[in-house]
């Protein structure tokens, strides 16, 4: 029996890398009549949001990609989120310290930093260096039992490597020499991912590990880990990460990655799930006769796609390719159906009612509606340079400011109290007036010197189209 997985952490936005792994995964399991488990891996309190998991649901149903198995649907396999199965993972951190394949690290902040700092200084990759693994067993278990903080770590093999199969690259091999003493379960009581992950697909019985390339490295880890307990391992599938057009792997400083973005700008899901399935070769290539890529519904992917054919090269996420065949997809609507899709994107009763109380005070007649708000429909928003730049500034500080707003926007939370003080903590920060942070946020939102109150637009604009029409500002203004 078949059964894949994706395992996305609620770390923020929906990640445009989950829907193309989880595209994949779907495919792999319905041409093995297998089965699509949705686990939300929660473990790292740190970068929880508490909006993440429902927004990832929200995302991956707009695109079509259902699961068969998840925290929202259940399953034989239930619960599928992963703080709510902490007691299981602590079980097993037990069994490992029984077996001798983990031990306990009393090992604070401040040495491990300490540590780290003094193997950088030897040009040495910063690694425990496995102090702790020399306290007797009884006496490591008596002082936590105490109450003294401590984290499980997982005892790599002093010698000796670990092989496995990719099945997209054949043998993978890993000195342990090189593979640090992983930390298995933190001081707070919760597993890293690298246990919790092992565990879960062990205990959810995944047949298929089907996820990104960037994983590669935690898999001997993981493999190790397989072994201790004495289970069988399962097939990985290491998949070619998407990058960007430089080729460097896929970030938000030069594509938008968020899937919200890809809803709210305008982008169709059966668009958008094409240009997915095309990442990586899978799919046969287009006919010598077809002028165009070819169109393909998920249907066509899952009776075509081959898993052999993927290609390791690095499939270049190209925003203008992926705009190109959304024109092909709009351009197939029927008339009825544009419409209707304008009405529902563009101009939806929720954004509509969103917008209207910040220009209610401001127009004279309702046709001017467009003369305020058009910001908040349009897609290229571009100010001029004498609109970009403060007086006082010049382009070089006002793309550093530009920086910072971005990494600002990014993490504070998205309203209007939250961002006011996200800016003038910002105008503090590089030494700018509040004035001239409000002045430059305004001219990247609005084009415009003058508009609707800041924040309140922002808040209705969204993060994720906000942050996009700074990246373009960016891009536009070197
Ligand atoms: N929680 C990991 C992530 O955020 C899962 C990686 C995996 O599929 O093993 O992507």
């Amino acid at each position: 029996m078949v059964r894949v997985r994706i395992a996305p952490s609620p770390t923020g936005d929906p990640h445009v890398g989950t829907a193309y792994i989880a595209l994949m995964n779907l495919i792999f399991a319905r041409q093995r009549e297998g089965k699509f488990v949705l686990r939300i891996e929660d473990t790292d309190r740190t970068r929880f949001v508490e909006t993440s998991e429902r927004m990832i649901y929200e995302a991956l149903r707009w695109l079509g990609l259902e699961w068969d198995e998840g925290p929202d649907v259940g399953g034989p396999f239930a619960p599928y989120r992963q703080s709510e199965r902490t007691a299981l993972y602590r079980e097993r951190a037990e069994q490992l310290l029984a077996a001798g394949s983990a031990y306990r690290c009393f090992c604070t902040a401040a040495e491990l930093e300490d540590m780290r700092r003094r193997q950088m200084a030897a040009h040495l990759p910063p690694r425990y260096d496995r102090r702790c693994r020399a306290l007797p067993p009884a006496e490591a278990a008596r002082r936590a039992a105490a109450g003294e903080a401590c984290v499980v770590r997982l005892a790599v093999p002093l010698a000796g490597a670990t092989t496995f199969r990719d099945e997209l690259r054949g043998e993978i091999t890993f000195e342990h020499a090189n593979v640090d003493d992983q930390v298995l379960l933190k001081s707070d009581g919760y597993p890293t991912y690298h246990l919790a992950n092992v565990v879960d697909d062990h205990e959810m019985q995944i047949s298929d590990v089907i996820r990104a390339e960037e994983w590669i490295s935690s898999t001997p880890k993981h493999v190790l880990l397989y072994q201790a307990f004495g289970w069988a391992l399962p097939r990985f599938w290491h998949m070619p990460l998407l990058r960007n057009r430089d080729k460097s792997k896929i970030s938000k400083r030069k594509n938008p990655v968020s899937l919200i973005y890809y809803r709210q700008a305008g982008f169709l899901p059966a668009a958008l799930v094409n240009f997915l399935g095309l990442m990586g070769g899978g799919m046969p290539a287009p006919s010598a006769e077809a002028k165009e890529v070819e169109r393909f519904t998920l249907a066509d992917m899952i009776a075509q796609f081959q898993f052999e054919r993927i290609s390791l090269g690095g499939p270049v996420f190209d925003l203008e390719k992926l705009k190109w065949l959304n024109g092909v997809y709009l351009r197939a609507l029927s008339p009825e159906e544009f419409f209707r899709a304008v009405r529902a994107n563009v101009v939806p009763d929720e954004y509509l009612r969103a917008v209207c109380p910040l220009v209610q005070e401001r127009i004279e007649t309702l046709a001017q509606f467009f003369d305020w708000a058009d910001f908040l429909f349009r897609d290229e928003v571009l100010p001029a340079a004498e609109v970009l730049i403060p007086k006082q500034r010049d382009l070089a500080a006002t793309r550093k400011a530009m920086e910072a707003l971005a990494a600002a926007l990014e993490s504070a939370d998205w309203n209007k109290e939250a961002l006011d003080s996200a800016l003038r903590a910002l105008a503090d920060e590089i030494g700018w007036s509040a004035k001239e942070v409000f002045m430059l946020a305004r001219a990247i939102l609005t084009g415009k010197k003058a508009s609707p109150p800041l924040l309140e637009s922002l808040v209705v604009f969204g993060r994720a189209r906000s942050l996009d029409r700074l990246r373009r500002c960016l891009a536009a203004f070197r």
